[in-house]
C-alpha cells in the first residue's frame, strides 16, 4: 500500500501545525457512514447530546507541536462527540469515554497500532451507557491539546474528536493525569476554514471485508523520544544584557545565578537518573517566554529557576523558594516578581503575539495541578536547605513570576539570597557556599521526582 493510499490529509487540513504524515488506522467512508447515522426506529432525530453516537474511524498521524513531534490521534464520531478525556498509568493509557457510544462493528474492536507512542487500541463498555475507547501508550505522553472538527459541509465526515500527544516524561504526565481525573475537560470546537476538503483527493470506499482484515500500516515512524530519566531544566536567572541584581561588591546577578545553575547541573548529573539541561549556559539574554519554551522543547519534567534577589533594607537576607500562584503571599513577593518581570522588557517589545501556551484550554486546565506540584516541589526544597544560613527564614512563598507559567511543567525560583545584604553576599560569592547550595538542591530535587514517579 503506498503511502497516498491511507493517508487522509483531509483531517489535517486547515489546522495550524504543519502535519509531518498521517496514517488512517480504521475508518469508513462514504455510503458507510450515511447508512450508519440512519436512527433507530421510532427514535426522535435531534443533536441532542443524549442522542446515541458510535465511532466510525480512528486515525493516527504524526504532528509537529511548536517544534516538537508529536502524536495526533482523531476520533471520528457520528455526533457531537461528549466526550471525557482521561490518563491512566501502569500502564500509560489514555481513554476517551462518551455516553451512549457504540464502536460501528465492521471496525476491529481492538488491535495494534505500532505509532508512537500509540502501540494498542481497544474499545469496550465499563458501564453499559459509556462507551471507552483506550490507546495504550509505550511511553508516559501527555496531551497538550484535544478539540472537536466539525463535520466537513459536503457531509461526507462526520465529528472528530481531535487529541495531540507529546512525550513529556513522568512528572508532565502525572499533572495532567490529576488534572484530568479532577475535572472535566470541555473541548472547544473548530471548523476547518482553510482548504475546502473537496479538493483533498479521498481515498476509494473500501468493501466491509477491508474493515475486518488486519489495518495495513505503514512502517511506524518514531518520534524523537525523550532521554529515559527525568529532564530537570535550570534556568539561571537574568543574563546578557539584563545583569539583575547588583550588589555591594558590584556582584552580578546574573553571574552568580550562571555559577550556581552550573553547579546545580553537576550535582544533577551525579544521580543516575537525571539529565540536567541548563536553559542558559553563557552569559546570554533570553526572554522569560523563551526560557519557558526551551524547558519545552527539551521535554523537562520540571523548571527550577535561580537566582539573587536585592532589596532596599540591607538586613533582609536569606533564601526564599518560590511558586506560581494567581495572588502573591505577600507584598514583597507581589513587588519582587513584578521587577523579576521586567526582564522581559529590557529586551524590547514582544512581537510573538499571543502566547500559545495560555490560549490553550486543555493546558489552562492543567496549571492548577502544576501548580500544587511546584507547592509540593517547594517545600521539599525549604527541609533541605534549612540548616544554611538564612534558609529558614523566608520560607516558601507565592507570586505571579512570568518564567513560572509552564502549564504542565512543575516550576520553582530560589531566590538564593539578597545580594544587598553584606552576609548573603559575601555567601554567594564563595564557591563553597555555592557548591553547598547547589548539593541541597539537587537532593530535593532528586527525593521530588523519585516521590513523583511512585
Ligand atoms: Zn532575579
Amino acid at each position: 500500500m503506498k503511502m497516498s493510499d491511507n493517508c487522509i490529509l483531509r483531517f489535517f487540513s486547515g489546522l495550524s501545525d504543519a502535519v509531518m504524515s498521517c496514517l488512517l488506522i480504521l475508518g469508513l467512508f462514504g455510503g458507510g457512514l450515511a447508512a450508519l447515522s440512519a436512527p433507530a426506529a421510532g427514535q426522535q432525530v435531534t443533536q441532542q447530546t443524549s442522542a446515541p453516537n458510535a465511532i466510525t474511524g480512528l486515525r493516527l498521524g504524526q504532528i509537529d507541536v511548536q517544534g516538537q513531534e508529536g502524536l495526533r490521534i482523531v476520533v471520528e464520531m457520528q455526533s457531537r462527540p461528549e466526550t471525557r478525556l482521561l490518563l491512566l498509568d501502569s500502564p500509560w493509557r489514555l481513554v476517551i469515554d462518551s455516553p451512549s457510544t457504540s464502536w460501528d462493528s465492521r471496525l476491529l474492536p481492538a488491535g495494534d497500532l505500532m505509532k508512537a507512542p500509540a502501540s494498542r487500541y481497544r474499545f469496550g463498555h465499563p458501564a453499559p451507557d459509556i462507551g471507552r475507547l483506550v490507546i495504550e501508550l509505550a511511553v508516559p505522553a501527555t496531551p497538550v491539546r484535544a478539540f472537536i472538527l466539525q463535520p466537513t459541509e459536503d457531509g461526507g465526515v462526520g465529528y472528530r474528536f481531535v487529541v495531540d500527544l507529546i512525550d513529556g516524561g513522568p512528572t508532565r504526565f502525572a499533572v495532567a493525569r490529576q488534572a484530568l481525573a479532577k475535572s472535566r475537560f470541555q473541548p472547544e470546537e473548530r471548523a476547518e476554514t482553510v482548504t475546502p476538503l473537496s479538493s483533498v483527493p479521498l481515498p476509494a470506499p473500501r468493501p466491509d471485508r477491508a474493515l475486518h482484515s488486519k489495518p495495513k500500516i505503514a512502517a511506524p515512524i518514531t518520534p524523537v523520544q525523550r532521554p529515559k530519566t527525568f529532564v530537570v531544566a535550570i534556568d539561571a536567572g537574568h543574563g546578557g544584557k539584563d545583569p539583575g541584581a547588583l550588589g555591594k561588591k558590584g556582584t552580578r546577578e546574573k553571574d552568580i545565578t550562571l555559577k550556581a545553575a552550573k553547579m546545580l547541573a553537576e550535582e544533577l548529573r551525579k544521580t543516575v537518573n537525571i539529565t540536567p539541561i541548563l536553559i542558559r549556559n553563557s552569559d546570554r539574554y533570553y526572554k522569560l517566554r523563551t526560557r519557558i519554551k526551551r524547558a519545552r522543547d527539551k521535554q523537562a519534567d520540571i523548571f527550577v529557576s535561580l537566582h539573587a534577589d536585592s532589596a532596599p533594607n540591607s538586613k533582609a537576607r536569606g533564601i526564599s523558594v518560590f511558586s506560581l500562584s494567581d495572588r502573591a503571599s505577600d507584598k514583597e513577593a507581589a513587588y519582587l516578581a513584578q521587577r523579576e518581570n521586567k526582564a522581559d522588557l529590557i529586551g524590547g517589545p514582544d512581537l510573538d503575539g499571543e502566547d500559545p501556551v495560555a490560549a490553550n484550554a486543555l493546558l489552562r486546565m492543567f496549571q492548577r495541578e502544576s501548580m500544587n506540584e511546584s507547592a509540593k516541589l517547594a517545600s521539599v526544597i525549604l527541609s533541605n536547605i534549612k540548616d544554611l544560613p538564612g534558609g529558614d527564614k523566608r520560607g516558601h512563598r507565592f507570586a505571579g513570576f512570568a518564567v513560572l507559567k509552564s502549564p504542565d511543567i512543575p516550576s520553582i525560583l530560589v531566590e538564593m539570597g539578597f545580594l544587598s545584604n553584606r552576609q548573603d553576599e559575601k555567601n554567594l560569592r564563595d564557591n563553597s557556599y555555592l557548591r553547598g547550595l547547589s548539593k541541597r538542591l539537587a537532593r530535593a530535587v532528586s527525593l521530588y521526582l523519585e516521590n513523583a514517579e511512585s
